[in-house]
């Protein structure tokens, strides 16, 4: 992968455990988002693609589900050696089309080798249960494949959770169709060929990219696919259960967030802030579990304002390929425009802009952002903003900041900063998300299950929540 012409070489569909190019299909640009330029065309699958890609899921499920627990893992481990053998290359990749810093980039392909790892270990101890009856006689759970899967994946985390939907459907027995993202094909793309190249059969684990409601409508209303695990926006979650009802097909939906933070004034100020900054503008804020509505205690709230504001103003943005970048572009260039019209609102209703507030430069680059003072009824209080920026704003009482927190229909991550441990049970027991960091952002491992509740989503994804999801429930009763 040296040259721009391999790389656009390298963008193919992955079917029936072929590489297909753009011959003879239409095909959509990718663009380096640090420049704005285009740098590669992506081929777009056709319906006959997609009908292909459906006969050899059907045709290898039986023979993939047919294997020991132990040939899988076997395979999963061998892709996973070679993800940690290419982790330069793909991480470059990455940084390329998506912008993220390159240390970020190769965390995150070294994450999705993890995953594999892991998931290979998993799908060894899944059990079912017998249950007690007279002698002679037998009822037993059985835990199996639930069939091809198709999973959807975007853009921010495009290596990792690819490979969250890829990992956990081999190592129950199933097959796959990723539907990767058009932004960020070269990544994704160099992710399968680490399994092509260990090995994996024809039709266990294929690629399409093209248009998404095409693709999904596609796969969606074929009776082959028996399973559809999406990452992305809640609307497009609710559309794709909608389909999916049609088919009453099992579903795992891993949706928006708008995740609050509780700072109460028994922190560690300095190195809460420390945290908290950093964690905000990761992957310039596009991260569905990103800090977003900071609540801050009254009596600590203009130094914490104060103090994000200087940390904010310092973080150094650039192309991720620089080594000391902080934060690179935004991923696509739909969101700049979206974060302008919420700042643009939030200051018409009172809030301050006390960082950033524009978009930057050449490329997609917007500054690392944080408003004061936000009214709850601004736009960007109650819709994600899916960027840099921070919302602040301050609060009385425990009762009031759990309140807010509760208050809209997201429900994926939220995260309190406190030292008191009777406080942390009432807001673990009190707040209303999938999941909960407390004096922590570390909250995606590969053993802990991933997702949220409310209109946040359905289902887990990563620990053996994830890999459940993957699998039906059949009694049997023996007399
Ligand atoms: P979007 O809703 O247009 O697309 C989100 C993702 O869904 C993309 O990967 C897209 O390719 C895919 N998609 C869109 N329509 C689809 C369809 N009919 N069938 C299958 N896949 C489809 O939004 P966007 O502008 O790309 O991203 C911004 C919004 O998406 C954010 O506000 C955020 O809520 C959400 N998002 C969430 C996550 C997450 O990790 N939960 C990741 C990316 C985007």
């Amino acid at each position: 992968m040296t040259t721009t012409a391999d790389y656009n070489a390298d963008l193919q569909l992955f079917i029936a455990g072929a590489w297909r190019s753009g011959e003879g299909r239409d095909v959509a640009p990718v663009y380096n988002p640090a420049t704005g330029a285009p740098i590669a065309e992506l081929p777009v699958a056709t319906a006959a693609d997609l009908d292909e890609a459906l006969g050899a899921a059907d045709r290898a499920w039986p023979l993939w589900r047919a294997k020991t627990p132990d040939e899988r893992a076997a395979l999963m481990h061998k892709a996973a050696g070679i993800i940690r053998e290419r982790i330069e290359p793909i991480a470059t990749l990455l940084t390329l089309e998506q912008g993220k810093p390159i240390a970020e980039a190769r965390g995150e392909v070294a994450s999705a080798a993890g995953l594999l790892a892991y998931f290979a270990e998993e799908g060894k101890r899944i059990e079912g249960r017998v249950l007690q009856r007279p002698a002679g006689q037998r009822t037993m759970v059985l835990k199996q494949p639930v069939g091809p899967a198709a999973g959807f994946s975007p853009w921010n985390f495009p290596v990792n959770l690819m490979v969250k939907k890829i990992a956990p459907a081999l190592a129950a027995g199933c097959v796959v169709i990723a539907k990767a993202p058009e932004e960020t094909p070269g990544c994704t793309s160099a992710i399968m060929r680490c399994l092509d190249d260990a090995g994996i059969p024809a039709g266990v684990a294929q690629l399409v990219y093209g248009v998404p409601d095409m693709i999904s409508r596609h796969l969606l209303a074929s009776p082959v696919i028996r399973k559809v695990s999406f990452t992305g926006s809640t609307a497009v979650g609710k559309h794709l259960m909608r389909l999916a009802a049609d088919g009453v097909k099992r579903i795992t939906m891993e949706l928006g967030g708008h995740a609050p933070v509780l700072i109460f004034d028994d922190c560690d100020l300095e190195a809460t802030l420390d945290r908290v900054v950093w964690q905000k503008f990761r992957n310039a804020g596009q991260v569905c579990i990103s800090p977003t509505r900071f609540y801050v205690q009254e009596g600590i709230y203009d130094a914490f304002v104060k103090g994000f504001a200087e940390r904010t103003a310092k973080v150094k943005i650039g192309s991720g390929l620089d080594a000391d970048t902080q934060m690179g572009p935004l991923a696509n260039k739909r969101r700049a425009p979206a974060l302008e019209a919420m700042i643009a609102d939030a200051k018409a209703k009172g809030a301050r802009v006390v960082a950033g507030g524009e978009a930057t430069g050449e490329g997609y680059f917007f500054q690392p952002t944080a408003l004061a003072d936000v009214p709850l009824d601004a736009d960007a209080m109650n819709n994600e903003p899916f960027g840099p920026m921070a919302l602040m704003r301050p609060f009385g009482s425990e009762e009031e900041a759990l309140e807010q927190a509760n208050r809209l229909p997201y429900g994926l991550a939220a995260f309190a900063f406190t030292e008191n441990g009777r406080r942390i049970n009432r807001i673990v027991d009190g707040i209303e998300s999938g999941m909960v960091g407390v004096n922590s952002f570390v909250i995606s491992t590969p053993d802990a299950p991933f997702g949220g509740i409310k209109e946040s989503g359905f289902g887990s994804e990563s620990g053996p929540e994830g890999l459940e999801s993957y699998l039906v429930t059949k009694a049997v009763h023996i007399y």
